[in-house]
């Protein structure tokens, strides 16, 4: 059976399976194994949760330190959850790629696109041609979206069930309890209500709100580019005060053992090698890796499915006391902002912005100031205020970025890793603006997948990396006659000289 079959039967099944509500009810599964779980991001810290409840006996990995809350880790020290901004925000549609994106790899920043990189390896155009694929066949997306939308929407239940049955877990974590998404114009307003009615349960709250009522709710914003909005259900959190209360819960009530500045430097079956040279044994081993795990997945299919997508973040001082969390719908790649308060209220961490940089290490390039700029003018656009305060206290901004692992159909990874000994080692990872809404869903797959249970085992199917091996049935091979022009058009390395000045006078990358 292909691919898309497969997504179609997941989808029935996971709407039949959690037809209800979903809640936080790990049954333990009668096992004393010992589990090794590589990564202590937030797919590694949830996991570690629900394979501690389940029965198992966990050793969480990490190549970075621990993480100290109010100590700032980059990327590269400290994976995508750590190494990111200190805010997420939990909703249906986190994750869902748009079908209009279909030219956005080969594209500018300046002229809405993705492009990164002037090169990519042949894992990486493989990789972009899946995307692209993706966006060319809308019923193809449409099929992969559903089942998205509809984990989402689980694993955001779960979520508010783990929180209300350990409560210690969202102290000083979790703010709004609603998500509202502004929109710059009637038609964008039409179309994110259909789009959110359609991906909501009939019970679930969408409600439109009139340009009059976001000014009554968000009355400190700059309105002159908005036109309304919607609320949907979701939450907005911040994530490493929600990972600093997992990493206390899990030590003190759940006894797993962490590691911390360990770099596991190869796995063997279930033999897990540090750099110093330490074995670690256990019966099972997770990888949560991100999009950093490459050395361990190298001879996997997985591999290749995971690439890396650069996000930005601008910190502005909150002097109007804004309280509740929001997203800005802008136009590629600038895509939608998310608006998170700071644990103290006192910062507002305004995310957005997507560029393609699959496994390559960041280079601040032009476009990564372009893209960064651009990021910074959205910002200025609707907080002008707080965006002047900021350059009178530090004269310059900093725009800060993390990359994301997202795979070519935007759906999550979970599957074994069919090189070390089958059924004994797995990959897990949510993708791109989803990762953290995932988290809580996947990791009930895992357990399923681990304890011999086929619970969900159709729909982690549907997500498994055979679709690698499935690319003739999938992806068509879209030959374009205007690669070329394409190519030559977007290398020119040269800044808008205005990109350039805004850049020299606001911000520091
Ligand atoms: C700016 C930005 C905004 C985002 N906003 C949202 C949002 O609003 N909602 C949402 O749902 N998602 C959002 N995301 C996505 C989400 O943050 C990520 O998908 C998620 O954090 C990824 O978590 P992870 O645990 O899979 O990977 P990571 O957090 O990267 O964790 C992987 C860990 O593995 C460790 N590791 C790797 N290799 C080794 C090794 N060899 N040895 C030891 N340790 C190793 C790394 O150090 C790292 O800690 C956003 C991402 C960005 C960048």
């Amino acid at each position: 059976m292909d691919q898309a079959a497969l997504t179609v039967l997941a989808v029935t099944v996971l709407r039949q399976t959690f037809c209800r509500s979903t809640n936080f009810e790990v049954v333990p599964v009668v096992t004393n194994e010992s589990i090794t779980v590589i990564g202590a991001g937030i797919a590694g810290l949830v996991a570690a949760l629900f394979l501690s409840v389940g029965g198992y006996r966990v050793t969480v990995i990490d190549r970075h330190e621990k993480p100290t809350l109010g100590k700032d880790l980059d990327f590269y020290n400290g994976g995508t959850t750590m190494g990111g901004c200190d805010a997420r925000q939990a909703s249906v549609t986190e994750a869902v790629a748009a079908p209009t994106r279909i030219r956005s790899l080969r594209l500018m920043p300046m002229n809405k696109g993705w492009k990164m990189l002037d090169k990519m390896s042949a894992d990486e155009q493989m990789w972009a041609k899946k995307f692209e694929t993706m966006s060319a066949f809308p019923e193809m997306y449409s099929i992969f979206s559903d089942l998205v939308t509809s984990m989402n929407r689980v694993a955001i239940n779960l979520w508010e069930d783990l929180f209300e049955q350990i409560p210690e877990l969202a102290e000083n974590a979790v703010r709004s309890r609603r998500i509202v998404r502004l929109c710059t114009s009637e038609s964008a307003v039409s179309n994110t209500l259909k789009f959110q009615t359609k991906v909501h349960r009939k019970n679930d709250k969408v409600v439109r709100l009139t340009k009059e009522q976001m000014a009554t709710r968000f009355p400190h914003l700059n309105h002159s580019h908005l036109a309304g909005g919607v609320e949907v259900e979701g939450f907005t959190i911040n994530v490493k005060q929600l990972g600093d209360n997992l990493m206390n819960y899990l030590e003190k009530k759940r006894q797993v053992t962490f590691k911390w500045a360990c770099e596991v430097a190869s796995l063997q079956d279930t033999v897990v090698t540090l750099e110093s040279g330490e074995k670690i044994i256990s019966e099972r081993v997770l990888l949560a890796t991100g999009v950093s795990g490459d050395g361990l997945l190298k001879d996997s299919p997985i591999a290749k499915q995971v690439q890396g997508v650069i996000g930005f973040w601008v910190k502005l001082p909150n002097i109007n006391r804004i309280t509740e969390g929001f997203k800005i719908h802008e136009e590629d790649p600038v895509a939608v902002m998310n608006v998170t308060m700071s644990v103290d209220n006192k910062t507002l961490i305004i995310s957005g912005g997507f560029g393609f940089v699959g496994k390559q290490r960041i280079m601040k390039t032009s476009r990564y100031t372009e893209m960064a700029v651009l990021v910074a003018l959205a910002v200025r656009k609707y907080f002008p205020t707080e965006f002047e305060k900021a350059t009178e206290l530090n004269k310059k901004i900093p725009v800060t970025y993390c990359v994301r692992p997202m795979s070519a159909d935007g759906m999550p990874l979970i599957d074994w890793i069919t090189t070390a000994n089958l059924g004994q080692t797995m990959y897990v990872g949510g993708t791109s603006g989803g990762g953290f809404v995932q988290a809580s869903i996947l990791s009930l797959f895992v357990l399923d997948m681990l304890s011999g249970r086929n619970d969900y085992a159709h729909i982690t199917q549907a997500m498994a990396s055979t679709r690698d091996s499935l690319s003739d049935h999938l992806y068509y091979n879209v030959a374009r006659d205007d690669d070329a022009q394409e190519t030559s058009e977007n290398s020119m390395t040269s800044l808008d000289p205005v990109i350039q000045q805004f850049a020299e006078d606001f911000l520091i990358l």
